[in-house]
């Protein structure tokens, strides 16, 4: 048999402008290659670790001692969360887009019976789960989740916060009160909004649980650590019913965080191999989100957000998202109907914006870590670009005018 070797993979730089994974942070990317070789049992792993717990309480604003963060991706810590969830248990999910929309599949497949996974093993048809579903382009509203929450009397319900398909930001407080009025434990996906909004989890005493991912908020791309909280009530019904699952239960998987029997201990024992690696770049992250401050970087976020707003607005796009980190757009008159085109010739010259990953078609262009108005205008300048080269007539002077203003207006504010 012949033997193929590939020649070495060379990765470009390009720039990272959707909705995720963001610019990851030069600090990171350099704790996670200054990092020796250690296994994840050595001390400094294993210190590290509960350390990364710590900052994790400190920066989700919670006294839950389920805090801690599970290696792999947004959808690993939202398996994890979702692991308590067993067949036939009534739940109630909303979705606005792409990723809750996965979440409510993934609810569907925790909580389908034996005969509804035989009967279609993809896509199984809980009859124990109700999926509330607002348009594209819509937020979740508290009427909304306290009309299905009276009517189901679920004992899950399940939201979104910030809804990265369609750039939506849905309302956690009325999400969370309602939960807490009718005894419903609320699982929160929080992928987009941790390390970019400034929220507290025990402010929001009706959710039981929350996911979120490294490479987002936080800027950490090396996937690291996906974090999770639990209230004790979560713990509690996971403990009742078990989960199926050895490495996702989250009981088991907190005690290489040094959590066992609800309680901190000073050392974590052996749930799963960690890289000393991942740990080093995932403490740096948590570092760096606590030197700057979580109310600092929300409103860098929401300043920068408004910049990119009125840059794009002003070339004739429709904006429809309310995110702080990410602009969700239709293109003008002309140009309608060319999204993915446009977002393909981007992509093609190392500019990453994204489309919707699900109808309708739109542009997404993110700010991720790109909190510099020489980094915003630089994403503006090669969007029009890229829609000059489309045939759009762009007025250059009088966007340059709107980033202008935009920015003499935060520094006077300094
Ligand atoms: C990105 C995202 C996910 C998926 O996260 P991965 O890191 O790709 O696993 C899930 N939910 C939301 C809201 C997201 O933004």
């Amino acid at each position: 048999m012949s033997q193929t070797i590939f020649p070495k993979l060379t990765i470009p730089e390009t720039l990272a402008a959707g909705p995720g994974p963001g610019n990851t942070d030069a600090r990171v990317l350099q704790a996670f290659a200054a990092a020796g070789v250690a296994d994840h049992m050595q001390g400094d792993v294993l210190r590290g670790m509960i350390e990364c717990k710590h900052m994790l309480r400190q920066i989700w604003g919670t006294r839950n001692v389920h805090t801690f963060a599970v290696a792999g991706t947004g959808w690993s810590a939202l398996d994890t969360m979702f692991s308590a969830v067993m067949p036939g248990d009534r739940v109630v999910a909303f979705s606005n887009g792409t990723f809750s929309g996965i979440d409510a599949l993934t609810l569907r497949i925790k909580a389908a019976t034996p005969a509804e996974h035989a009967a279609d093993s993809l896509n199984p048809q809980a009859a124990s789960v109700t999926v509330i579903e607002v348009p594209h382009g819509q937020s979740v509203t508290g009427d909304v989740i306290e009309a299905a929450l009276a009517e189901h009397e679920p004992k899950w319900a399940f939201m979104a916060h910030w809804e990265t398909g369609s750039g939506r930001i849905n309302d956690l407080r009325g999400f969370s009160d309602a939960c807490a009025r009718h005894g419903v434990m609320g699982l929160i996906d929080a992928v987009s909004s941790l390390g970019v909004e400034d929220f507290s989890i025990d402010d929001y005493p009706g959710v039981a649980g929350w996911a979120s991912c490294p490479q987002k908020g936080l800027c950490c791309l090396p996937l690291t650590y996906a974090p999770v909280s639990f209230t004790d009530a979560y713990i509690a019904s996971l403990k009742a019913t078990g989960a199926y699952s050895y490495v996702h239960n989250p009981i088991f998987e907190a005690r290489h965080w040094g959590i066992v029997d609800g309680q901190d201990v000073d050392k974590g024992t052996y749930h799963r191999t960690h890289s000393g690696y991942a740990v080093a770049a995932f403490h740096e992250s948590l570092r760096l989100t606590l030197q700057e401050t979580l109310a600092k970087r929300a409103g860098a976020y929401r300043t920068h957000e408004a910049a990119l707003r009125d840059a794009v607005t002003a070339m004739g796009c429709e904006v429809t998202s309310n995110m702080t980190s990410l602009v969700v757009l239709n293109l003008p008159g002309d140009l309608a109907g060319r999204e993915m085109e446009l977002v393909q010739n981007c992509r093609a010259e190392g500019f990453g914006i994204w489309p919707t990953l699900s109808a309708p078609v739109q542009v997404r262009i993110g700010i991720l870590n790109q909190l510099q108005p020489g980094a915003i205008r630089e994403i503006v300048r090669r969007f029009a670009d890229a829609m000059r080269a489309m045939g759009a007539d762009v007025d250059h002077a009088a966007v340059e005018a709107v980033l202008d203003k935009h920015y003499i207006q935060t520094i006077a504010a300094q």
